[in-house]
This record gives C-alpha cells, structure tokens and sequence, in this order.
C-alpha cells in the first residue's frame, strides 16, 4: 500500500513539476489549475504515507466511507479524484453543473 502511495506522490509532484516549469511569468488561470491539482493529489498521498492510510487514502477523512465507484470500470471516477466518499461527493457538488444536466 505504502508503495503505491508513494508512487502517487512521485507522479504527482513531477507533473507538478513539469507544468511549473511550462509556465510563464503571468500564467492564466486555466494554466494553473492542472497545477493545483497535480498539487493536491501530492498533498493527499503525502498525508496517507504520513498517516499510515486509512482506507480512503485521504488526508481529511482516513477514516472515512471508500466510494463505491473507486475502482469501477463501467462507471470510473474522474481522473485525479481519490477514494474518499466524502472528498468525491464535495467535488461531484461542485462539478454538477458541468458533468450532471442528465434530463
Ligand atoms: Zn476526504
């Protein structure tokens, strides 16, 4: 498990890392969000290897329910996001307008 964090953590930061290095002095916003993201996905493995991970992996809630879709082929969660319930519900809420609108 720890292995796998730790891999995540590497990959993280050295996409981080490429895109920091791309970017201009005054980069748009939309330049910078796949590298707040990259970061956040950094920060979330490096507290699960520091938090002995829990089974979500997250940093917020170690404890917390797994998502029932982590892992599901048919239906997979969006790159980037992890297994926390908690943490995949805040961003199906704040993505809903974009990926929801099933009539
Ligand atoms: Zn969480």
């Amino acid at each position: 498990m720890g292995y796998a964090e730790l891999r995540e953590l590497q990959n993280a930061l050295s996409t981080a890392s490429d895109i920091a290095f791309s970017l201009g002095a005054e980069p748009a916003p939309h330049e910078t969000e796949p590298l707040m993201e990259a970061l956040r996905r950094a920060v979330a493995a490096a507290g699960s290897l520091g938090a002995g991970a829990g089974p979500t992996g997250c940093p917020e809630h170690p404890r917390g329910p797994v998502d029932p879709l982590y892992g599901d082929k048919e239906d997979p969660l969006p790159p980037g996001w992890g297994k926390c319930l908690l943490c995949n519900d805040r961003r199906r809420r704040a993505g809903g307008r974009r990926r929801g609108g099933r009539h």
